[in-house]
């Protein structure tokens, strides 16, 4: 495949398919035998309850961590042959802030893999960092060492480092995650601008009640996939009840007519 054709993948492929996933640690298995389609373009919520695998789901998909079986595809070919196609959000709590370094910096950082050996940063990959950081509203605080910023403002800033990869598919986890209600309205917008541009955006979330109103195909997971698919489909009560083991009553999610759960 060219180079040319990589970055401009064949929609009509799947975006990821993960075939028969498991991962264990120290011998307990956390994820069983999972397979996953995710079709191009769709902007997809990976939910179940805590400590489902949710987050093993995508490392394992990534290659972070070495599951015990499993195979990934994106765009129909292995995954270490279209890294640069896949851009990785991960969870904010999980990264050390103390790092003595300014927000545009570490947007920066999101250009590196467009280089070649030994090439420098160039002024041009600088305009682009700073673009994203006005996209994600956080351009005032470009020169801001990133310890000095809120919880929000460092999801923002990982938001711009995720967009300057440039990547085809995208994976968050948790995005939302103790930010406030404006952030989390500029986070939505900017994940639908990467929808509307033909992007696939992976993302797990833990607010089921946002899921109808910001998602269009979910899956849902307890050590094993419960479901996936269109939410009106598979976003269901049967489904939350299986993946969440009956507690999903206390939710206050209410049914549609066609039985799928929307938000009261
Ligand atoms: P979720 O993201 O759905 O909350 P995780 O994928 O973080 O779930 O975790 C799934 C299970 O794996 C949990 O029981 C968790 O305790 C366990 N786990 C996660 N990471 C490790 C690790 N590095 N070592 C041992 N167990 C882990």
């Amino acid at each position: 495949m060219s180079e040319m054709d990589k970055n401009n993948p064949d929609k009509n492929i799947p975006a990821v398919e993960v075939e028969d996933m498991t991962v264990a640690y120290r011998e307990k298995p956390v994820l069983w035998d999972v397979d996953l389609v995710v079709p191009s373009g769709v902007l997809m919520a990976i939910v179940g309850p805590n400590g489902a695998g949710k987050t093993t789901l995508l490392k394992a998909t990534l290659g972070l961590i070495k599951p015990a079986a499993g195979k990934v595809l994106i765009y129909g070919r292995p995954y270490p042959e279209q890294r640069q196609l896949v851009a990785y959000v991960p969870q904010r709590g999980t990264v050390d802030w103390d790092f003595p370094t300014t927000a545009l910096d570490v947007v920066m950082m999101g250009r590196y893999g467009h280089l070649g050996w030994i090439s420098r940063l160039s002024k041009n990959d600088r305009t682009i960092a700073f673009e994203a950081l006005e996209k994600v509203g956080m351009e005032k605080f470009a020169d801001r060492q990133i310890n000095q910023l809120s919880g929000g403002q460092q999801q923002r800033i990982f938001l711009a480092r995720a967009l300057v990869q440039d990547a085809q598919i995208y994976f968050m986890d948790e995005p939302f995650q103790g930010v406030d209600a404006t952030t989390e309205r500029a986070i939505i917008d900017l994940l639908r601008d990467l929808r509307s541009s033909g992007k696939t955006i992976i993302v797990v979330h833990h607010d089921l009640q946002s899921v109808p109103e910001y998602f269009d195909w979910v899956t849902l997971l307890n050590v094993r996939k419960i479901a996936g698919g269109p939410v009106d489909e598979v976003f269901t009560e049967k489904n939350l009840r299986a993946a969440y083991g009956g507690r999903v009553g206390f939710l206050g999610l209410t049914l549609t007519e066609n039985n799928s759960v929307k938000k009261d």
